[in-house]
């Protein structure tokens, strides 16, 4: 029986894993620049982690989550997203001990139960970026300029940075108060799933991804207009430090966010070449969810890069493989001594940095076929009257010409 990848998820074959390989490389070149460093989490997670952190209503939690218990019974989840394993992780190892702001960037796959289509998958990779121990407006910039610096490197033209402030825990009551008295007499006309979180969670029905809900809430109140004293000198402060960076956005009232622990500045960047699933990364700050994962009372903001979509927008193709600055030798090999003479000289060649290819056996001719696919520069013949000899031919490929020379200055003569 043949057994086949799962739905949703896909295999990222060669060579497009070497323009995934090229794209990492980039961030991880940017992300020293900023002063942020790797760190690596388990896909697997107890799944309380995402119900106290992204929120029991949200979507995530509620519907994509791939959540089952392990042997002993223990609820665990595969990580839906990078943020809440960053800051489990950052409490757990008492990071504000040491520094009191910690950068940290993740590269890894994530995992939602949702309906596979173009931009949306159920394993899709995430490049992400907390700044965790500041609030300054300070912060959010740098993490915007970040992400805008990366986009700009990778050559993502067709891109549209959108912001907006959700606020505090201090300016939501009376927004909440607002958004109810705005649903009441309407909600009959909301999807089912809306309506249950209604009670629960009012504000999740602004996120609702349904064209129904959406026509609906276009005349909801904004929350932009109960922003706290402090959460507009905040939003104003941000939006004057990306104008000073030369950082070019829109303001985007709508912007709600699916995820329970976002506050303040939230953010979307959206691409049109992606069609229906247009945002290509998305993040915000969360300052209270360091303390509800119970560490200390300290603030974060970051953002997470769809890289498939990412992927899709950079059109890369046709892809190839950077083999570095190294000659591209390969050797054809006739016989079991030739393979064995030939050895050392082989492992030499790519201790020094160089790209060597060898024949596995079968004729000279389909070894030569080989070689010519690869793109060798030249091609080290050995067949039994060279072994005779205890020579090799070398053969330059690009102009056909021939030389022989002794085996023991293989090395010395291709270098
Ligand atoms: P969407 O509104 O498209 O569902 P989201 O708000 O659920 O996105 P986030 O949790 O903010 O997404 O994740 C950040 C980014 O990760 C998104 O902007 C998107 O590029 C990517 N992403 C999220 N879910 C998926 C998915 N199922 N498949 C592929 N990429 C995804
Ligand atoms: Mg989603």
């Amino acid at each position: 029986m043949k057994i086949q990848v799962i739905k949703g998820m896909r295999d990222i074959l060669p060579p497009e894993t070497a323009a995934w390989e090229a794209v990492e490389n980039k961030a991880r070149q940017i992300f020293k620049t900023y002063g942020f460093e790797e760190i690596r989490t388990p896909i697997v997670e107890e799944a309380g982690l995402f119900e106290r952190s992204v929120g029991a209503t949200s979507a995530i939690v509620e519907k994509e989550m791939y959540a089952f218990k392990d042997r002993k019974g223990l609820p665990l989840a595969l990580r839906p997203e990078g943020t809440a394993p960053v800051v489990r992780a950052y409490v757990e190892a008492g990071f504000y001990a040491k520094d009191p702001v910690a950068k940290l960037y993740y590269f890894g796959p994530m995992f939602r139960y949702e309906s596979p289509q173009k931009g949306r998958s159920r394993q899709f990779f995430q490049i992400g970026a907390e700044l965790i121990g500041s609030d300054s407006p300070m912060a959010d910039a740098e993490v915007l300029i970040l992400l805008d610096h990366l986009f700009s490197e990778l050559g993502l033209k067709d891109r549209r940075l959108e912001i907006n402030s959700l606020g505090c825990v201090t300016c939501r009551p009376a927004y909440l108060t607002a958004i109810k008295k705005f649903l009441k007499g309407r909600i009959n006309k909301f999807c089912p799933d809306c309506k249950r979180r209604s009670g629960k969670n009012p504000l999740r029905i602004l996120d609702c991804k349904k064209e129904g809900c959406r026509g609906l809430s276009r005349e909801a109140p904004l929350v932009h207009d109960f922003l706290c004293e402090a959460c507009a000198q905040h939003y104003r402060e941000v939006r004057g430090l990306l104008l000073a960076g030369h950082i070019s956005f829109k303001e985007n009232p709508r912007i709600v966010r699916g995820l329970d622990y976002y506050c303040r500045t939230a953010f979307e960047v959206i691409s049109e070449g992606l069609g229906a699933q247009d945002a290509v990364a998305a993040g915000g700050r969360y300052d209270g969810l360091v303390k509800d994962l119970g560490g200390p009372d300290m603030a974060g903001v970051g953002f997470a890069i769809g890289v498939e979509r990412l992927m899709l927008l950079l059109d890369r193709g046709p892809w190839t493989v950077d083999r570095g600055p190294g000659t591209t030798v390969f050797f054809a090999l006739l016989g079991n001594e030739a393979q064995q003479k030939s050895l050392a000289a082989i492992q030499e060649l790519r201790t020094k940095g160089n790209y060597v290819e060898c024949g596995y056996g079968g004729s000279l001719k389909s070894q030569l076929r080989r070689a010519d696919k690869l793109a060798a520069k030249f091609v080290v013949i050995i067949g039994e009257n060279e072994i005779k000899k205890d020579m090799a031919i070398i053969k330059e490929m690009a102009s056909g010409k021939q030389e022989e020379v002794l085996l023991g200055r293989l090395v010395e003569k291709l270098a």
